[in-house]
This record gives structure tokens, C-alpha cells and sequence, in this order.
């Protein structure tokens, strides 16, 4: 019996690393983020995200067609109880190249923002100004970042219910100065499997409250509300990621993405046949889970 239990642990755990694989590849492939002769400096905050990216990275490393190499980098922002040993030892561990950058951000942060206020803004700020140095100093041609597919979709909502305008977190971007090429490996990944496989690998997590600041009450906010959206309706976060993948510019009210001042008529028949005044189709089904639900009408007709 235990036996058993053992072996469909080990069958579920590999297709959990098989889907994280598939998944980081082809985030890989359609934004073309590795190419040949990269250098990747690899962002470690020791949560799970990033300790993920960097063993499926490593793991595609292997087998991949083209040479890469990758640098774990930590950036040590000095918070009190800042476990220090743990990422250079795991690093150490795995014989991987890595770099320690150690950067008093705390104490700046805490000087100069008020108690009691979120400090997260000048601290994102400052840590994002010294991983860009670090990349030029270690001659880094990509920056990766551990966010997911469940950041995006949150940062959709943020930036829709607090910032008014339609957009998330690129999973490619190049930096502001032009400088940098900053990549998110996982953006297709859920971040209930990223969760399963840190807690399968037993990676020395490094708790994240350590600064001591306030959770983002906003993000919260829209984390929760899609917990309950994802409970109601399984797959929904799953259905808007699509969503964020088919985008109808003459379909949305953005002026700058769509000339509709200039629009004329084409006096030739459209392809679709008329559709202008038709209700928009919407399937019974959201798009990208027809699959999953036939498998579960198949498996409740057989039951
Ligand atoms: S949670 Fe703390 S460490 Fe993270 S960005 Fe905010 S202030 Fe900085």
C-alpha cells in the first residue's frame, strides 16, 4: 500500500516538473528570451518563485539545444534576521555561479519613509537600480525574474481597478534606459504548482516580511478576489491569462492603438460574413478549458 502511495507520489511529482518544464519552454520560446551565448543573472530572493526558476532553468540548461549560462544572484537589502548563509550555501550546493550583492536599502528605506507608511515603492526602486548595476558588472545579458502567471493576472487587476489602463507585467521588457533585457521565465506558470514543487524540493525558503512592511492591502485585495473568482468557476484565472493573450485593439476604446477616426467603409464583403450588429459569441465554454471539461464530462459519463 505505502509502496504504492510512494510510486504515485513520485508519478505525480513528475508530471508536476514535466508541466513547470513545458510551461517555463514555452514561455521561453514564444517571447525568444534565452538565445545563444546568454548570460543570465538570475534573481534569488530565497521565496519559492525564484528558487523554481532557478532549478527549471537549470533543468532546461541540460537538455537545451543552445548554450546558455546562468549567475544566481542575491541582493542582501540588510533587513534585520536576514538569514545570510542560506542562499550562499545552497548556491554552494547545487555548484553554481553566484554573486552576493550587499546593499544597506533597509537602512535608507526606514530613514526616509515615515513609520507606519509602505516603503515599497523607494525599495523596489532602489533594489531594481542595483540589479541592473550588478548585470553590467557581471556582464549579464538577460535579467530573469521569478514572477508568474498569478502575478500577471494580479497585476492586470491592479492596474485596471487603482491605475485605470489595461496592462500587466510583461514577460519581456527591455529596461528603461535600454540598457537591460528583463525576462520572466514562468509567466505561464501557476503559481499552485510552483507552491507544490518548492514544498517537493524542500528549498530553504527565506520568510519575505522581514523589512517588517505592510502587506500591499491592494494587491490582497485582488489576490482574494481571484482565489473566490478561481473557486466559483474553476480555470477563470486561467481563462484571463488567455485573454491577456488574444487582444482586439479595434474592439477596445484606446484611440493611440486604433485609428477608428480614419475607419472607412471597405465596400468589399468581410471574410466573417456581417457580425457588426450580432451579440458577441461567447462560448459555453471559456476558451482554453474545452479540453479539461470534455476530460471531466468523459470521466463523469463513465462514472
Ligand atoms: S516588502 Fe519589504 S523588501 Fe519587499 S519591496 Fe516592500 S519594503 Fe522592499
Amino acid at each position: 500500500m505505502s509502496h504504492s502511495l510512494t510510486e504515485k507520489a513520485k508519478y505525480n511529482f513528475n508530471k508536476l516538473q514535466k508541466r513547470l518544464r513545458r510551461h517555463t519552454g514555452q514561455a521561453i520560446a514564444d517571447f525568444n528570451m534565452i538565445e545563444e551565448g546568454d548570460r543570465i543573472m538570475v534573481c534569488m530572493s530565497g521565496g519559492k518563485d525564484s528558487y523554481t526558476m532557478l532549478d527549471i532553468l537549470q533543468n532546461l540548461q541540460r537538455s537545451a539545444p543552445i548554450k546558455f549560462e546562468l549567475i544566481a544572484v542575491n541582493l542582501d537589502q540588510k533587513q534585520p534576521g536576514f538569514p545570510e548563509h542560506i542562499l550562499p550555501e545552497y548556491f554552494q550546493s547545487l555548484g553554481i555561479e553566484y554573486k552576493i550583492v550587499e546593499e544597506d536599502t533597509y537602512k535608507i528605506v526606514t530613514d526616509i519613509i515615515p513609520e507606519g507608511k509602505t516603503t515599497c515603492s523607494l525599495c523596489s526602486r532602489l533594489r531594481r537600480g542595483i540589479l541592473y548595476r550588478t548585470a553590467t558588472e557581471i556582464g549579464a545579458t538577460k535579467i530573469a525574474l521569478g514572477h508568474h502567471r498569478d502575478d500577471i493576472v494580479e497585476t492586470l487587476f491592479l492596474n485596471m481597478f487603482y491605475g485605470g489602463k489595461l496592462k500587466s507585467m510583461p514577460a519581456k521588457l527591455a529596461s528603461d534606459d535600454g540598457q537591460h533585457m528583463v525576462i520572466r521565465p514562468l509567466a505561464y506558470c501557476k503559481e499552485a504548482d510552483i507552491a507544490a514543487y518548492a514544498e517537493h524540493q524542500k528549498f530553504p525558503i527565506i520568510p519575505c516580511n522581514l523589512c517588517g512592511s505592510q502587506e500591499n492591502l491592494q494587491r490582497k485585495n485582488i489576490k482574494m478576489m481571484l482565489q473566490e473568482w478561481n473557486k466559483s468557476h474553476p480555470g477563470r484565472i486561467e481563462t484571463i491569462f488567455t485573454a491577456i493573450q488574444n487582444v482586439t485593439p479595434s474592439h477596445l476604446a484606446d484611440l493611440s492603438l486604433f485609428d477608428f477616426a480614419n475607419l472607412q467603409k471597405t465596400d468589399v464583403p468581410l471574410g466573417e460574413g456581417d457580425i457588426a450588429l450580432d451579440k458577441p459569441d461567447v462560448p459555453a465554454i471559456p476558451v482554453g478549458l474545452e479540453q479539461e471539461s470534455t476530460t471531466q464530462a468523459i470521466a463523469i459519463e463513465l462514472n
